[in-house]
């Protein structure tokens, strides 16, 4: 069976209390599975701060309420329609700065184990994707040994993460161990042609993920996986490519559209548009830019060329309706009451579907998107880049 999976969302609070600082309050667990079965179309969710206590004592009551099923295989359903996949951000402490990993665990009561083991190396473990103090090399044997799986984050952004500011290989971080990093997330301003020009990615497999900090950004990447059953334990031999489990698409937002993609400079406001890698601002003159992932990924390749493994799935763009011009929260509700989910609209209408539903000129803008015809403007420094109607 085919299911859409995003398996990086945030929570904004839990029992009343803040989690994640710099996401919506409204990013609680019960809106989260409401939202991705009534809006997105999700089947498969993983949520990442599952290792603050408020968290773990949330999805405790809603175990005993029955409102969550563990499974045999690990994760939990709600429902009966989407399956949780219970997970961690870490930030841990590298030679040169820190990055990001998910460590995500079967069962609740590993769970648990592993909140209360890394407690001992951050300060407030009630808060999302807190600094800790230990390397990842030393994280990913905590996480083994809870039988968990540890996916390095967002891999290329210039702030937190492996490749974006601390080593230009993977290996330097993990050495032996990192042919038990089966997988890897390709954050929001990368796609597969980038990543597959970095050889020791080869072997990897790549999500795409939300790291959604809003109901509304959940699911704006997300990956369709073939699994035998939606668990933990399908989930995770889909990452390892093994019994007919694997990643069918990513898809994701084009790399231009990422709000890192290049080279920025916060003195003179300046994203870079001259061929990468662009190390310094061509108009100031100013050293101290923001490195675009795109500039990052071409100093550090080691291909010239990305060359894709069999393995490797389509990378498909996508533009989310929210992106679009002249489709505002209000179509997009319009959308979805006639549609059913986001996904549906994105993958099951046609232009006379659309124009019956919001007219002529947004269905236009929607199939325009969908066949990549919009002009882009690209994104970097945090700031996102645009779509906007150009002349063919
Ligand atoms: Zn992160
Ligand atoms: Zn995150």
């Amino acid at each position: 069976m085919e299911y859409f999976a995003d398996l990086h969302v945030h929570i904004g609070e839990a029992k009343k209390q803040p989690v994640k600082i710099t996401a919506s309050r409204k990013l609680t667990l019960g809106n989260i599975c409401d939202y991705c079965i009534n809006k997105k179309g999700i089947d498969i969710v993983g949520i990442v701060d599952c290792a603050s206590p408020y968290v773990l004592q949330e999805i405790s009551d809603y175990i005993k309420m029955g409102e969550l099923i563990p499974l045999s295989g690990g994760g939990l359903r709600y429902k009966d329609d989407l399956t949780i996949i219970l997970g961690a951000e870490i930030e841990t402490t590298e030679i040169n700065g820190a990055a990001h990993s998910i460590a995500f665990f079967p069962h609740y009561g590993q769970m648990k184990d592993f909140s209360e083991l890394i407690s001992n190396y951050i300060t407030n473990i009630t808060l999302s994707s807190q600094k800790a103090r230990l390397a990842a090399r030393d994280l990913l044997k905590i996480v083994r040994n809870l039988d968990g799986e540890l996916v390095p984050a967002h891999v290329f952004t210039p702030f937190k993460s492996f490749y974006g500011n601390c080593y230009d290989r993977l290996s330097t971080a993990f050495e032996d161990e990192l042919r038990y990093i089966t997988t890897v997330e390709l954050g929001l301003s990368a796609d597969t042609e980038f990543a597959d020009t970095i050889r020791e990615l080869s072997t990897k497999t790549f999500l795409s993920n939300s790291d959604a900090h809003s109901l509304e950004k959940i699911a704006r990447e997300y990956n369709k996986i073939n699994l035998q059953f939606p668990d933990f334990h399908n989930l995770l031999s889909a990452l390892q490519r093994r019994d007919d489990n694997f990643v069918m698409y990513n898809y994701g937002l084009r790399p231009e559209l990422g709000k890192y993609h290049r080279t920025f400079c916060p003195d003179c406001g300046y994203i870079a548009t001259e061929e990468p890698p662009v190390k310094c601002c061509p108009h100031c003159k100013n050293y101290a830019v923001t490195l675009g992932v795109l500039d990052r990924i071409t100093l550090i390749a080691d291909l010239k060329y990305p060359i894709h493994p069999h393995h490797r799935p389509l990378y498909q763009y996508q533009i989310p309706l929210e992106f679009i011009p002249g489709i505002g929260q209000k179509t997009i509700d319009i959308l979805i009451q006639a549609f059913g989910t986001e996904m549906n609209v994105i993958h099951k209408t046609n232009r006379a579907q659309l124009t019956e539903v919001v007219g002529e000129q947004k269905a236009n803008n929607i199939v325009l998107a969908r066949e990549g015809k919009l002009g882009l403007k690209v994104g970097g420094g945090g700031f996102y880049g645009k779509v906007f109607y150009k002349n063919v």
